[in-house]
């Protein structure tokens, strides 16, 4: 097929449609949202819920594959989907990472280490919970946070059922806290054929719970490369996942990885790829998606940086045009809220 159609209007939409043009593919984008970034580069873009029955059959009539750039839809809207055109990665890898019990679960179930962590219902599994693992300890919400929203540390100070509240939500995890040496993470690509290529994990930095800076590849020792590498396969694998997979992973003191998350999609943590890498994670989605032999992933340089920008940011903007050295990407969104990602910068060290 010729037209990919992309749930999601957001940024990575954009860069893969970006990517897909490249190649010669039309994008068509499924998004509530009116005027997106990733809309304005497509061939087209229907604006509706993503539950909206007309606006389903509307979309797979327009395109021949379909994927996500977001993983927060109704399962029974990709169900639909499914019926009608291929859809990769499939409703139950989107069902497992949009949910952290159902995320960790199939994480554990895999071999995969986690922090420890309890489901959480109410106030009494919470200071159950808090007396199992200790604190401080971190409560999430099982679905829609990002960037640090949707979680909070509780201490011993903190009353558990004023915590429980504080949170707006019937499901949550409990998570003890990693005492963490670094933060990495790792993209893996799976195609239809059951092929996969495995990025070189990067050093992931955090400011404000907000993903920071980015270096590639990660500065640990080659063992520890090879086992980050080989649990975002495995997992992968576990999922039958035709597309991308960011595993977020923890390296403690001692040199154990422990999982965090995972994303099915394209992932903050792969921009780096756009400049520093022979094939882009964007490229290797549609390549994914696609059917097409995936791309080579060496590093073009020695290393490379990437910084978000956010809101609050923009006027670095041209000091970063005038750095020979940096390349600017820009997501054109019409308001620059803070704390919003709006763009990014790479730095490829040759
Ligand atoms: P994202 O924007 O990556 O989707 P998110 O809102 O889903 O973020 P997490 O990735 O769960 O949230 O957590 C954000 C950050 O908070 C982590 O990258 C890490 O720095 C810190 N963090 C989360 N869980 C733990 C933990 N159990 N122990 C220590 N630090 C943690
Ligand atoms: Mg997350
Ligand atoms: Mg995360």
């Amino acid at each position: 097929g010729s037209t990919i159609g992309i749930v999601g209007g957001g940024q990575l939409g954009r860069m893969t449609a970006l990517a897909a043009a490249r190649l010669g593919y039309d994008c068509q984008i499924l998004t509530p949202e009116v005027d997106s970034p990733a809309a304005r580069v497509a061939a087209g873009a229907i604006v509706a819920p993503y539950d909206d029955p007309a606006a389903l059959t509307a979309f797979a009539d327009a395109v021949d594959v379909v994927t996500f750039e977001f993983e927060n839809v109704p399962a029974p809207a990709v169900a639909w989907l499914a019926e009608r055109r291929p859809v990769r990665p499939g409703w139950r890898v989107l069902e497992t990472a949009q949910d952290r019990i159902l995320e960790k679960t199939f994480l554990n179930d895999t071999g995969i280490g986690t922090a420890p962590w309890r489901p959480v219902h109410g106030p009494d599994d919470l200071r159950a919970a808090l007396a199992e693992l200790g604190t401080p300890a971190i409560l999430k919400t099982t679905r829609l946070g990002y960037d640090g929203k949707g979680q909070g540390r509780v201490t011993a100070a903190d009353d558990p059922a004023a915590a429980w509240e504080s949170l707006r939500t019937d499901a949550a995890i409990l998570e003890g806290v990693v005492d963490f040496a670094m933060e990495v993470a790792v993209i893996v690509a799976r195609g239809p054929d059951g092929v996969t290529v495995v990025y070189d994990p990067v050093r992931t930095v955090h400011a404000h719970h907000i993903l920071d800076t980015v270096e590639a590849p990660a500065p640990l020792p080659a063992p520890l490369l090879d086992q980050a590498r080989a649990l975002a396969r495995r997992a992968a694998e576990a999922l039958d996942l035709v597309g991308l997979l960011a595993l977020e992973l923890f390296v403690t003191r001692d040199g154990r990885l422990l999982a965090n998350e995972m994303a099915p999609r394209p992932h903050n943590s792969g921009h780096w790829s756009q400049d520093g890498c022979v094939t882009d994670q964007f490229e290797q989605h549609v390549r994914a998606v696609c059917g097409l032999p995936l791309g080579p992933v060496a590093l073009r340089g020695r290393s490379v940086r990437m910084k978000n920008l956010l809101g609050d940011d923009a006027a670095t903007w041209a000091a970063l045009l005038a750095d020979p050295a940096a390349k600017l990407h820009l997501y054109g969104k019409r308001e620059a809220r803070a704390g919003r990602k709006m763009g990014h910068v790479t730095w490829v060290e040759t």
